[in-house]
């Protein structure tokens, strides 16, 4: 899988492709779904959400630059596996779910595979995770319309957030925050994620 699908695309930086050597992706899936856990695409996981393409997660992770310092902030834990490989190269990794069902699911996989720098949260990502922002890397899994503003504020100064953003077409986009606090956008590729569930209000 990683030399075929994503050393093969371009993926370079050695840590993100020893990390996707080493956490066993098949973990993460419903048994039922296990002979396809080195397939070439994205993958259902139950409660209408997918686990990304191994391709999409090295490409992410790969555009957070990650040395190992820092404090990453995931939006959408879903299956934990995105999870994991940010945990194997990021000092923490603060993981919020909105379906409770998945993140206790994903909770206990990487718990038993021994995750020790993880912190989990059942909620809306559109939410300031409570007392623990900036962030040095922010990276969302599930696609809002535009990057929220509670989102852009939990970002760091020299930060760097990596998301899916836009409804029909979406685009993988890279935003870094500048000395004076604005933001630099890139557009990477486009990309299929779910939609990120809007927030609700009683
Ligand atoms: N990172 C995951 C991919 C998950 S798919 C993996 O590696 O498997 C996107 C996930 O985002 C889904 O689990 C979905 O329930 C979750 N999600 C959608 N909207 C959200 C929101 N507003 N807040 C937090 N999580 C959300």
């Amino acid at each position: 899988m990683v030399e075929t699908q994503i050393r093969a695309r371009g993926i370079r930086d050695p840590r993100v492709l020893e990390a996707m050597v080493r956490v066993p992706r098949e973990r993460f899936l419903p048994t039922e779904f296990r002979d396809l856990a080195f397939k070439d695409s994205p993958i259902s996981i139950g409660s209408g959400q997918t686990i990304s393409q191994p391709y999409i997660v090295a490409l992410m992770t790969e555009l957070l630059q990650l040395t190992g310092k820092e404090r990453v902030l995931e939006v959408g834990t879903g299956s934990g596996y995105q999870c994991a490989i940010l945990a194997e190269l990021a000092k923490e990794v603060f993981t919020v779910e909105i379906v409770p069902e998945l993140a206790s699911r994903a909770r206990k996989i990487l718990e038993n595979l021994g995750y020790r720098n993880i912190h989990y949260r059942i909620g809306s990502g559109f939410e300031p995770w409570p007392g623990e922002a900036p962030f040095d890397r922010i990276i969302l899994t599930a696609a809002p319309p535009s990057l929220p503003q509670s989102l852009l504020e939990q970002c760091k100064i020299g930060g760097r957030i990596v998301a899916p953003v836009g409804v029909g077409q979406q685009w993988l986009m890279v935003y870094d925050r500048l000395k004076d606090g604005s933001f630099r956008r890139t557009k990477v590729i486009p990309v299929r994620f779910v939609p990120m569930v809007p927030e609700t209000r009683p």
